[in-house]
């Protein structure tokens, strides 16, 4: 079964009536169940998981199991955008092809100088990203990419446009050991109509992305909706179930999720119709903890400073650190458009520190390629 017989399943499922339909009684035996149901994940989304008193249960609860499953510690990573040419037209997107941005692509040598300015703060984990432009950034010139990351980093991940498994073959036997790739919405209607253009447009060739990456061998593969675009609580849902659907056929992989919301910087006139707020953004958070405790929760700088830190002792895992989000933010030459303003301004030092008063460790490296190779 695919996962998108999954989804299939809820075609006529009516989510307000379900969420509306839930007890304390529900909620109380999600929170304290150790094998979870879908209908578990969907008490603890609803509303009225959301009352303080929930809240406080789960928070306890989520803090309990992350310990258990990941100890006290939290890994560091950094982004590194290569390039940010894009050939799709996401309405939501500052990196959109018609819009007329400062456009870049780094050469190999410049590659290389934002490889030794983000090794020389300690980090060790690296997700190189890129538009989706697969003409502009060919195989070719993601492979050498990668060949120079894997000098400066233990752990090399990708964030490019979705490929075929010989392809993603390809890259796994390059050095890349993660895939990071986000659905944006698994709501197929709203799909279309905020990828507007490019290959992008194909709903299913994406959604069968992360089981590709997972085929092809990648250590961690890490999924995600951007929470805004489609009716917040059934996003997170099917969020989740695609982490349980890959989780269950991949045992040798890492499954992980980030909680992407909308930035307004990112998306000029583009009004997410669902806003998620922050209340609700924690309940996800804590909600997917419960359900899936072993799974790594990644938590990016689009959340501010507070946020964050708060969540470090309730569920997050990995942080990035020190970033940029411009193509060549880093060294000293020229910067592109960043694809949006970061709201964690904080260095890898002040990262460090912030997690050692939290009482966490800070991991850089958790695994050798020597090792798993
Ligand atoms: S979200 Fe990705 S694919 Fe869409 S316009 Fe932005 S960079 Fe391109």
């Amino acid at each position: 079964m695919a996962f998108y017989d999954i989804i299939k399943q809820y075609k006529d499922f009516d989510f307000v009536d379900a969420f509306a339909s839930i007890t304390d009684a529900d909620i109380s035996r999600a929170i304290h169940s150790e094998n979870l149901h879908g209908q578990d994940m969907l008490a603890l989304l609803s509303p009225k998981a959301a009352e303080p008193v929930w809240m406080e249960e789960m928070a306890e609860e989520s803090r309990r199991r992350t310990i258990q499953y990941f100890g006290r510690t939290i890994q560091l990573f950094a982004p590194i955008y290569i390039s940010n040419f894009c050939s799709n037209r996401c309405a939501y997107c500052g990196f959109n092809t018609q819009n007329n941005i400062s456009r870049r692509k780094l050469t190999l040598d410049e590659i290389e100088e934002e490889a030794k300015a983000i090794s020389a703060t300690g980090l060790q984990n690296i997700l190189m990203l890129t538009g989706e432009a697969k003409t502009i950034t060919p195989m070719e010139y993601l492979l050498d990419a990668v060949k120079i990351l894997r000098r400066y980093f233990a752990s090399v991940s990708i964030e490019i446009f979705p490929m075929d498994t010989d392809e993603y073959h390809a890259m796994a036997r390059a050095g890349v050991d993660g895939l990071t790739l986000f659905q944006e919405t698994y709501d197929e209607k709203i799909y279309k109509e905020v990828h507007l253009g490019g290959k992008k447009r194909d709903y299913h060739y994406r959604l069968d992305a992360p089981e590709r990456g997972a085929m092809a061998g990648f250590r961690s593969v890490n999924i995600g909706a951007l929470l805004g675009l489609g009716e917040m609580r059934s996003e997170f849902f099917f969020t989740a179930l695609h982490a349980q659907y890959l989780a269950d056929n991949y045992l040798d992989t890492e499954i992980a999720i980030s909680l992407p919301r909308f930035n307004p910087a990112e998306c000029g006139d583009f009004k997410p119709r669902y806003p998620v707020e922050d209340r609700t953004f924690v309940q996800f958070l804590l909600a997917f903890r419960l359900f899936l405790p072993r799974t790594g929760i990644t938590v990016s700088t689009r959340e501010n400073k507070t946020m964050r830190d708060n969540l470090m002792g309730i569920g997050a895992t990995k942080l990035s650190a020190g970033v940029s989000t411009s193509v060549g933010g880093y060294s000293d030459g020229e910067k592109s458009t960043p694809q949006f303003d970061i709201s964690d301004q904080r260095n890898v030092p002040e990262m460090v520190a912030a997690i050692k008063e939290h009482g966490y460790q800070p991991v850089h490296k958790d695994w050798d390629r020597g090792i798993w190779a």
